[in-house]
Order: structure tokens, then C-alpha cells, then sequence
């Protein structure tokens, strides 16, 4: 008999439960129903008790013999409280017939068929329900004495749902206690330091990691405000700014960057800071997450390489200067000199100006790390720019049998730059395109753009050639990264040129971008900020 799901006799569960516990009396069919469900709801105990309570205080009903609860998952069939032994709760649930009503999901009651003598001799009828929701798993077992009533279904029902909230809070609270000890496993078995904040900055947790890195004890730092206790060697507020970013912008949840802080006896170290934010349904913030990384060593080691660096390519300009110099008298008295010592001296001279530019690069390399790149700024004119690049490396395609198109724009290009370093992007960005296409052609053009209040604009370098896989877009423009077998290819170069490319347009404010199919070719397009209200004004 499949039952209806319509209980027309009693009011409605949440006005029942609310009586219930303003200890009002309750209209209900008996008084031993009203002590059930006055015991199954007073939320006390474990799970265990609670079902225990449960079976227990429903064999005190007349037509129920015994009761059985089960949790029923994919993997098993676990008898969780019981009424008479494990060992034939266990039996009785596998018969076919309570199978087949356990495994149904829904609320049913059944005549006994089965010829099992110890069931038939006590009961008449079997019932099956779950407890709360289908989908916990929760299944009740009656052995009924007489078939259930409308008004006991009725009454079952509702004792299903508050069972069923109080598992489900009991699941809850597990849940939640299992998951706040993990949490607190991994943030103690953390190497990093972590703090966390409120939306005010606050500190709210701090990790033993963090007092090794910054001097200040959990007891010390909780509850005051981060910038009190992180300061930046600098007296610079990039820590602000990046939390305030994260504030202000609802798609940005993370950031990631280096800074030089002081200890709380005023010792310089280096971290790397990891800050993300927690937002509620609203988009606002209520925590952030910070995780620090000593880098103290890692930064002493990279600036020793960078001062090795300087000093070995100071010491190497010297001579290259001198042979340069050497080499230029030899060609102005190349008339007198053989074929075969002319091309000898061609070579020499374009190896002595890869062995220039390897110099300059890297000096350039060591100045972007260190932060110390000056910038002279003033308005320029891009496509001016752009176009001399163009010119003076179109003998070089051309050698190459590689067409170098250039467009001219058909709107002004003005941005604010410094105009060696916008001609050193192009030089290297239009190189490569000439280094790395081994036939067709190079195209440079401008687009303008505009987003909100800004201008830009993104001037395009395509080639026809090898193309970079996208796997190795971000890591070209780390340095002394070469993607490329560089035996197959033949082309020489340092690694340096797309991380001083990309290290210049970000000082300009800008923002460098590529594309590109391998054997098909690449486009590099780099963003720059309009000034054209600034020169019209
Ligand atoms: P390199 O001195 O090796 O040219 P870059 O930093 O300029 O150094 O470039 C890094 C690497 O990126 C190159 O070695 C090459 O593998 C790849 N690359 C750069 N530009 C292009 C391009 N236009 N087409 C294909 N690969 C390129």
C-alpha cells in the first residue's frame, strides 16, 4: 500500500514544533505521542541518542512491536538504533521484502508474506520511511502489530521531520567540527605564516610561522591592526593599496606580491605576501587571508648575481668598446682589403654587436630588478616612433626575404612614454618577428581603444612565422627563457628581450598581450595610454 502524502488531521509541523517548545499543550491524538515528540525534539545527545530515544519512545505505542533505524548509503546498510538485537535487525533488513521497501525511498507499509517465523509470530505488518530528507539516507523500520491508522501516518510523518532536522543539524555540526579541525591541522602544520583578518584589517589569527618572520607572538599580534605590525621597510603602503584593491574590486580576490618588511626588532626581511579575500552573497568582504613566504635568501642571492652581473658586464664594455672602435677604422680602410677579409670583418663586426647588445640587456635586466630604470616622460608621438623602428630594421627583413608592412594610423597616436625605451620595445618586439619567421611577412598597425575614461593605443606586430605555444605565453617573458630549440632554429639571442619588453611597457603604465599558432605565426600587441586629451587641451 503506497501511502498519500497529504497529512489532513494535524497542523502543520513548524506551528506544532513551535508549541511545542513555548510548552504549550498540545491537541494531539495521545498523550504518549505528545511525550515522543516532547523527547525526540529537546536536541539533546549525539545522533546515536537521539535515534536511540526515537525507537525506544515508539515501541511505547500500542501497534508498533519494534523499531529499527537504519543509515542507508550506497557502499552499506548500517543498523544505527534498534529495538531488539543487532544481529536481527541486521537479518530482518536483508529480507527481500524490507529490501524492497528500504530501497523504494518513500513512506510504505506492507502485510507480512514472508515466511520468516519469528516475524510472522509478532507482527502483521512492516513499515518503511525515511527520516527527514530521502536523499540523508535515514530510514525507519516498523514491525507493526496492526496496520497504521490515517492519523498515525499522519503523527509519523511529523516525527520523521523533526528527526530528520535534528540529524540534520547533528550532520551539520559534525561536518563543521571536522572541517574546522582540518583547517586547524593544515594551518599548524604550515611552513608559510598565515594570518587572518576582519573586513577592518584586524587580525584575527596568526600563526607560530608568522611570529618566526615577524617577531610579533599570536598573543601580540591578535586583535591589532595589520599595518601596526607589518611594516614595510620602505615606509611605502603597497600592502594598503593591495588590500584596498581587494576591497574596492569585487573581481579581484587575489594578489600576490614582494615586499621588504620591518621585524619587530627592526630587521629587514623579505616575504612574499599572499592575500586573498573572503566575500559574502553581497560581494563584500568580511575576511582576508594573508600567507607569507621568508624570500630574505632568495632575494640576497638574486641581488649578489645582479651585482656579479654589473660588474661583469662593466668590465666586458670596455673591451667591446675598444674592438668596436678597432673595427670601424678597419672598415673605412676596407678598400684595401681582400673579399674574403672584408667578410671576415663583417662577421666579426656583427658578433662584436651581439656581444653590445647582450651587455646592454643585461645591464638593462639588472636595472628593471632593481627597480632603478628612470623614466624620462613626455608626450610622444607613437607612430613616429614606430615607424623609424620600422625603417631601419627593413633592411634586415629584407635580407630575409620577409616583407615588413607598416600601416600608418589614421588618428593620432600621442602617448605619454619615454621614447628610448618605446623604441627599444619595438626594436626588440619587430626583431624577434624578423628572427623567428622564416618566410612571408611582418605587419605593424595601430588600433585605438577606449574603456571607461582611458584611450589606448594597441599597436599590433604580427609575423607569418614559427609561433610560440600557448603553454609558454607567460613564461617568454621571464628572463633568459628561450622557448625554442635554439640548434634548429639558428637564431642567436639572450632570453632577455620580451622580459625587458614587458618590464618597460608596465613602467609606462601599459600592458603586452600575444597570440599565436605554432607554424602559423605570432602577434605581439602592446597597450599604451592615449594622451591625446592631454596634447589637445
Ligand atoms: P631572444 O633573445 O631569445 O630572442 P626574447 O626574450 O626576445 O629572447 O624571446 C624569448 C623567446 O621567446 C625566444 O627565444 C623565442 O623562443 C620566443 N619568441 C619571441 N618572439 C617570438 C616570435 N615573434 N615568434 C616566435 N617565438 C618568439
Amino acid at each position: 500500500m503506497r501511502i498519500s502524502p497529504h497529512t489532513p488531521r494535524l497542523p502543520g509541523w513548524e506551528q506544532l514544533l513551535h508549541r511545542l517548545q513555548r510548552g504549550e499543550p498540545l491537541e494531539l491524538p495521545s498523550r504518549q505521542e505528545a511525550a515522543i515528540l516532547t523527547l525526540v525534539t529537546d536536541g539533546k545527545g549525539d545522533r546515536r541518542t537521539i535515534l536511540g530515544r526515537l525507537v525506544l519512545s515508539l515501541t511505547r505505542l500500542e501497534d508498533i512491536h519494534s523499531a529499527i533505524v537504519i543509515h542507508d548509503t550506497k557502499r552499506s546498510q548500517e543498523v544505527l538504533a534498534t529495538t531488539i538485537s543487532r544481529k536481527r535487525s541486521q537479518a530482518l533488513i536483508e529480507l527481500p521484502i524490507l529490501q524492497r521497501l528500504i530501497n523504494s525511498r518513500r513512506t510504505v507499509q506492507e502485510k507480512i508474506t514472508a515466511a520468516d517465523p519469528w516475524l510472522n509470530e509478532r507482527c502483521r505488518c512492516i513499515f518503511a520511511m525515511s527520516l527527514g530528507e530521502a536523499k540523508t539516507g535515514y530510514r525507519l523500520v516498523l514491525l507493526l502489530r496492526s496496520p497504521f491508522s490515517e492519523e498515525r501516518l499522519a503523527y509519523l510523518r511529523l516525527v520523521s521531520r523533526l528527526i530528520g532536522l535534528g540529524l540534520q543539524n547533528q550532520d551539520l555540526a559534525e561536518q563543521i567540527r571536522r572541517e574546522a579541525e582540518s583547517v586547524a591541522s593544515l594551518t599548524r602544520q604550515l611552513s608559510e605564516g598565515m594570518a587572518i583578518l576582519d573586513d577592518q584589517f584586524v587580525i584575527k589569527y596568526w600563526n607560530r610561522p608568522m611570529q618566526r618572520l615577524t617577531g610579533w607572538s599570536p598573543a601580540a599580534a591578535v586583535g591589532q591592526s595589520i599595518f601596526s605590525i607589518l611594516t614595510p621597510a620602505d615606509n611605502g603602503d603597497t600592502l594598503r593599496s593591495a588590500l584596498s584593491q581587494l576591497t574596492e574590486q569585487p573581481r579581484e580576490n587575489l594578489f600576490r606580491q614582494e615586499i621588504g618588511l620591518l621585524s619587530k626588532s627592526r630587521v629587514q626581511r623579505w616575504v612574499e605576501l599572499a592575500g586573498s579575500a573572503i566575500r559574502d552573497h553581497n560581494q563584500q568582504v568580511h575576511q582576508y587571508i594573508l600567507l607569507a613566504r621568508d624570500v630574505t635568501e632568495h632575494k640576497l642571492l638574486e641581488e649578489r648575481k645582479n651585482e656579479f652581473i654589473s660588474i661583469a658586464t662593466h668590465e666586458l664594455r670596455t673591451p667591446i668598446t675598444a674592438i668596436k672602435g678597432y673595427l670601424s677604422l678597419m672598415e673605412r680602410d676596407a678598400s684595401s682589403l681582400s673579399d674574403k677579409h672584408k667578410g671576415y670583418l663583417e662577421r666579426a663586426t656583427a658578433a662584436n654587436n651581439r656581444l653590445i647588445k647582450l651587455a646592454e640587456d643585461l645591464l638593462l635586466s639588472v636595472q628593471v630588478e632593481e627597480d632603478r630604470l628612470r623614466l624620462n616622460l613626455r608626450p610622444i608621438n607613437l607612430a613616429v616612433v614606430v615607424s623609424k623602428v620600422v625603417r631601419d630594421l627593413t633592411p634586415k627583413a629584407l635580407a630575409k626575404d620577409l616583407l615588413l608592412n607598416y600601416t600608418s594610423p589614421n588618428f593620432v597616436t600621442w602617448v605619454v612614454g619615454d621614447e628610448e625605451k618605446v623604441q627599444q620595445i619595438f626594436e626588440n618586439l619587430i626583431d624577434n618577428a624578423i628572427k623567428y619567421t622564416p618566410r612571408g611577412a611582418i605587419d605593424v598597425w595601430f588600433e585605438r581603444s577606449r574603456s571607461q575614461d582611458q584611450t589606448f593605443i594597441i599597436t599590433h606586430v604580427r609575423d607569418s612565422g614559427i609561433g610560440i605555444s600557448s603553454k609558454n605565453y607567460a613564461s617568454i617573458f621571464e628572463k633568459f627563457r628561450r622557448t625554442h630549440n635554439t640548434v634548429e632554429i639558428r637564431e642567436s639571442g639572450s632570453g632577455l628581450g620580451l622580459f625587458i619588453v614587458k618590464s618597460f611597457v608596465e613602467k609606462l603604465g601599459g600592458k603586452i598581450t600575444l597570440s599565436s599558432r605554432i607554424g602559423k605565426g605570432t602577434t605581439f600587441s602592446v597597450r599604451l595610454n592615449s594622451s591625446e586629451e592631454l596634447v589637445n587641451d
